[in-house]
């Protein structure tokens, strides 16, 4: 079961990459998290990722593709993987039909998650976190039962300086113009699934699910 994940911020990406590998049990294989972890040990990799990262931009190509190279050529990654946040580019995703073939392998499905621009706004923008504890609410789907106040320890919950809307519409269109030419790849090679992600997350896992259920 080898698997790409894909949906813009706010599409609910991450909940359903944890059901994927709990489910499924394969490697959930992020590149930002592996960027994150070699940063916080301090190593050569870390160092050279952080100076693009802390720009926001993109880690070069070669660097980003050893390492996936590394880690999928790893004993857990031989039944499946779930990659998360690669390719990026559509030279990564070039890049990794040649390591995979090199492996004997290829890409089952690229799952997309997909939600509208509009609904992603008021998730992304509906967004509070308390000052003191750090706990994350919605004003709409998930409100604390005070205005402006934590249900857990009575903090007072502000709105990230990113999660406003000119910011969060900005990152979204960004987000949308790099994935365009991915999603027609992928597209193009017959592993694209797209999923809806406007519904329950339970049910968004269920037709995920039902999709990875074939493969068996
Ligand atoms: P993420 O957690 O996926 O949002 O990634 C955080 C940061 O890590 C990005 O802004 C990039 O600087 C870097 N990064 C993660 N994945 C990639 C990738 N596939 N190619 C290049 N840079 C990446």
């Amino acid at each position: 079961m080898n698997l790409v994940l894909m949906g813009l911020p706010g599409a609910g990406k991450g909940t359903q990459a944890e059901k994927i590998v709990e489910k499924y049990n394969i490697p959930h294989i992020s590149t930002g998290d592996m960027f994150r972890a070699a940063m916080n040990e301090g190593t050569e990799l870390g160092l050279k990722a952080k100076s693009f990262m802390d720009k926001g931009e993109l880690v070069p190509d070669e660097v980003t593709i050893g390492i996936v190279r590394e880690r999928l050529s790893k004993d857990d990654c031989q039944n499946g993987f779930l990659l998360d946040g690669f390719p990026r580019t559509v030279a990564q995703a070039e890049a990794l039909e040649a390591m995979l073939a090199s492996m004997d392998k290829k890409i089952d499905y690229v799952i997309n998650v997909v939600v509208d621009k509009d609904i992603l706004m008021e998730r992304l923008t509906g967004r509070r976190i308390c000052k003191n504890c750090g706990a994350t609410y919605h004003l709409v789907f998930n409100p604390p039962k005070v205005e402006g106040v934590c249900d857990r320890c009575g903090g007072e919950l502000y709105q990230r300086a990113d999660d406003n809307s000119e910011t969060v519409q900005n990152r979204l269109e960004v987000n949308m113009k790099q994935t365009k030419p991915l999603l027609d790849f992928y597209e193009s090679k017959g592993y694209l699934r797209n999923i809806n992600g406007q519904q329950d997350i339970e049910k968004v896992f269920a037709d995920i699910d039902e999709l990875l259920g074939g493969l068996h």
